[in-house]
């Protein structure tokens, strides 16, 4: 197989999905206008798309370089439209403006790339609004919608797009790209392997030490659950950890973003007053900004579901014999470093158990993305795997 042009390098694992894209920018006969990206969170989804996007711009076919390789790859390419959702859903209006550019020929580039990251997050109306434009584009149109999976896009927009499906990257593949970017071997290895291959959520670890400390706390907590008051206490504990990093996240952002709208507008930062017209664009950016905070919020409790998850899933293959307490058997642990914490977790609690738990967890999950209370959910689940764990320690009498 001939090497791919360098634009593809950045994906990671996704070798097939590549030389069908590669092949398709060769020859663009075989290019159609409209792709569905659907994969894991973190398997590189949007970067798939990007590179398709630069591939499609650039003269040599995504040398990496050249001006259109580098404006597509920082946003600012004319002729490339990202929507990225700060908030939990793509409203009606956005959705109108994507289906009037829609229409239209590219500028400067070959194609226009109309690029959906969160197709997802499509409010039913919005969803209507851009049917519009994904049934009658300019012949020089193509869209690209990212999505977890394909069920998760209504079905009139599904059914119109070319499905591509990215895996999930091994874990060695993630390890590479992180020791590429210049982190040390060891850590790689250890962030690639704890983030469970999402690959923002590596490269996070890798970098951040609080996101380190958070997560192993998070798995700290199974052998912290010695009563309910623990389960209602590390719930809470849970809820404000991730509620702090959404903030902190946020308050420097929010901050930049006002300064910014009121320079704009050539108002005074000062003023303590503003006339209205500012007044309401600043309530429509505090609303946004709030939306996007609990979005981040939600992310982040969503994430230590899963690094939580992980910590029954390790004890449960050992639970079963699939891997050993060192890291050792057929199945890889994720947390390889608590190997006494899973030993003693798998000795207490039967293999019928923890996969309670997990059920417990996955509840959680769902019920978090359907609007309960996220403190709510967490602590119910909380509560619920306190009690399922531990029944071998109880028929043992050890306890
Ligand atoms: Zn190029």
């Amino acid at each position: 197989m001939t090497a791919l042009p360098p634009v593809w390098d950045q994906l990671v694992g996704q070798e097939e999905l590549a030389a069908t894209l590669a092949a398709a920018v060769a020859e663009p006969g075989r290019l159609t206008h409209a792709y569905l990206f659907t994969g894991p969170p973190g398997s590189g989804r949007s970067n798939a798309a990007r590179a398709f996007a630069a591939a499609l711009q650039c003269p040599e076919g995504g040398c990496g370089e050249c001006r259109s390789c580098r404006t597509v790859a920082n946003g600012s390419h004319s002729d490339v439209e990202v929507v990225n959702t700060a908030g939990l859903s793509i409203g009606v209006g956005d959705a109108r403006e994507l289906a009037l550019l829609a229409a239209h020929h590219p500028t400067v580039g070959a194609w226009r790339v109309l690029l959906v990251e969160d197709a997802d997050r499509l409010t039913e109306q919005a969803a209507d609004a851009l049917l519009k434009g994904l049934e009658e584009p300019s012949p020089r149109t193509i869209w690209m919608l990212c999505a977890p999976s394909p069920q998760d896009v209504i079905v009139t927009i599904r059914s119109r797009c070319r499905q591509l499906a990215l895996r999930t990257p091994p874990v060695e593949a993630v390890t590479e790209l992180l020791v590429a970017r210049g982190v040390d071997r060891a850590m790689a290895a250890w962030a690639a392997r704890a983030a469970q291959s999402h690959i923002g959520v590596a490269g996070w670890l890798a970098r951040d030490e609080e996101a380190r400390t958070r997560r192993h706390r998070v798995t700290r907590i199974p052998a912290e659950l010695s009563g309910l008051g623990d389960a209602l206490r590390q719930a809470a504990a849970l809820h404000d950890l991730a509620t702090a990093e959404a903030q902190a996240v946020a308050e420097e952002r929010d901050a930049a973003e006002k300064e910014e709208l009121l320079r704009l507008n050539g108002a005074d930062p000062t003023a303590r007053t503003q006339p209205p017209a500012i007044r309401s664009q600043l309530n429509q950016l505090a609303k946004e900004q709030k939306a996007r905070t609990t979005r981040r919020r939600r992310d982040v409790i969503d994430r230590t579901l899963v690094d939580l998850a992980s910590v029954y899933r390790d004890a449960l293959l050992i639970a079963c014999g699939a891997a050993s307490g060192d890291g050792e058997g057929p199945v890889q642990l994720v947390n390889v470093q608590a190997a006494p914490d899973l030993q003693r977790l798998a000795g207490t609690t039967s293999a019928e158990h923890l996969l309670l738990c997990l059920e417990e967890i996955d509840r959680a999950r769902t019920r978090i993305t359907e609007n309960v209370a996220p403190l709510l959910a967490l602590e119910a689940m909380l509560v619920a795997v306190h009690r399922l764990q531990g029944d071998l320690a109880v028929a043992g009498g050890r306890r």
